[in-house]
């Protein structure tokens, strides 16, 4: 089984995707991620899109497909993948159809005003990717990964002027998407303004319906 998460910036995906991965043994892949490491790398790709994070606009087309393409070959992605942060445009979604079947789509819905609120109160972890929220999702012990034991920081595109870009970027490129995977019956939405346990409920029982 593959499952799609589609939500603006901050809705949820990365803290529902964990919630799946523990549930279903499922591999979870967020090409934000997998971008962020390549420029924390400092790889020739990581190089080229560096700006482009930064600024919350997105990296070209063929360049996120390119390595979800690679990165669906490998043993990892054999159980069934959660795919968190992609597909990002009509186009990305039509490939993806080409390389997978994809079973579900979850949309988490949370209107903008919440997510501008949420992002500047998010905590990332720079070594495991988990996300945090310092009021909703605290870590036991202040600013300390509870998963890696890694030291929490703001990501620089949480900041509100690039959340607000981003949000836009978001409702422009890639909420036509849900209409797209809607045509083929495949869309659940999630309630993401619910409290964090609600919304794994819900989440889990989505997913079930397709296990
Ligand atoms: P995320 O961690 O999913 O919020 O992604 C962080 C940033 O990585 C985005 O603001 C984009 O610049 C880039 N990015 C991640 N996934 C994609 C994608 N599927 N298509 C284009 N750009 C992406």
């Amino acid at each position: 089984m593959n499952l799609v998460l589609l939500g603006a910036p901050g809705a949820g995906k990365g803290t529902q995707a964990a919630v799946i991965k523990q549930k279903t043994g499922m591999y979870i892949l967020s090409t934000g991620n997998l971008l962020r490491e390549a420029v924390k790398a400092g790889t020739e790709l990581g190089n080229r899109v560096k700006g482009l994070l930064d600024s919350g606009s997105l990296v070209p087309d063929e360049l996120v497909i390119q390595l979800v393409d690679e990165k669906l070959k490998s043993s990892e992605c054999a159980n069934g993948v959660i795919f968190d942060g992609f597909p990002r445009t009509v186009k990305q979604a039509e490939k993806l159809d080409e390389l997978t079947k994809i079973d579900k789509v979850l949309v988490f819905d949370v209107p903008d005003d919440a997510i501008v609120e949420r992002m500047s109160l998010r905590r990332t972890c720079p070594d495991c990717q988990s996300t945090y929220h310092l009021k909703v999702l605290p870590t036991k012990i202040e600013g300390i990964c509870d998963k890696c034991g890694g030291k929490l920081y703001t990501r620089s595109d949480d900041e509100p002027a690039v959340v607000r870009h981003r949000l836009d970027v978001y409702h422009e490129q890639t909420e036509p998407i849900i209409n797209y995977y809607r045509a083929s019956g495949r869309v659940v939405t999630v309630d993401g303004t619910q409290a964090p346990d609600k919304v794994s409920e819900d989440t889990l029982s989505a997913v079930e319906a397709v296990l």
